[in-house]
């Protein structure tokens, strides 16, 4: 069972005067969180999976910390319209014809699972787009 916070324009990566990287979070959606678990945790009769059965080498609880940030994406948006994103809805940037953006900053916010084929698939995606153009 995995859980992810909502987006938050407060949660994102800062670039300071000295060119340092800091990333500001601040967790959310802790309830939807609890209920799933208590959701799953209701259903283990029914599963076979007994809650005397779980001990902690079976069922890994935690949340990962904020140095385990590993799904950084959202940092240049796509969508329709230039004062909400960068890209448009093709990963070109709204202000330039021939800048196209295709790896994880185009979400607009992250998906909640792992994003590696959203990527690739969009990619795939977006070449198609290039190819027509260029034909
Ligand atoms: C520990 C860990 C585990 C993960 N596990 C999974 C998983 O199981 N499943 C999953 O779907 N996702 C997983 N992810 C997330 C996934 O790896 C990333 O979301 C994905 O690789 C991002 O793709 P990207 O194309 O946006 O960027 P990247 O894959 O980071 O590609 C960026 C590329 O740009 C290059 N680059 C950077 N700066 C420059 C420059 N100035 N000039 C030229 N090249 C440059 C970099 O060298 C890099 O090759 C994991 C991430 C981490 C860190």
């Amino acid at each position: 069972m995995t859980s992810e916070d909502l987006p938050d324009p407060n949660n994102r990566v800062l670039v300071g005067k000295d060119g340092n990287i800091t990333l500001a979070y601040t967790e959310n959606n802790l309830e939807a969180h609890q209920r799933l678990a208590a959701k799953l945790k209701s259903m283990l009769n029914h599963l076979g999976c007994e809650d005397h059965l779980l001990p902690t080498h079976l069922y890994f609880g935690k949340k990962i910390p904020i140095a385990g940030t590993a799904h950084q994406c959202g940092t240049v948006r796509f969508g329709h319209d230039p004062k909400t994103s960068v890209l448009d809805v093709n990963c070109k940037a709204h202000d330039l014809d021939n800048l196209y953006v295709v790896d994880a900053s185009f979400f607009v916010s992250s998906s909640a699972v792992n994003p590696s084929l959203t990527i690739i698939a969009n990619a795939l995606r977006v070449g198609d787009h290039l190819l027509a153009r260029l034909a």
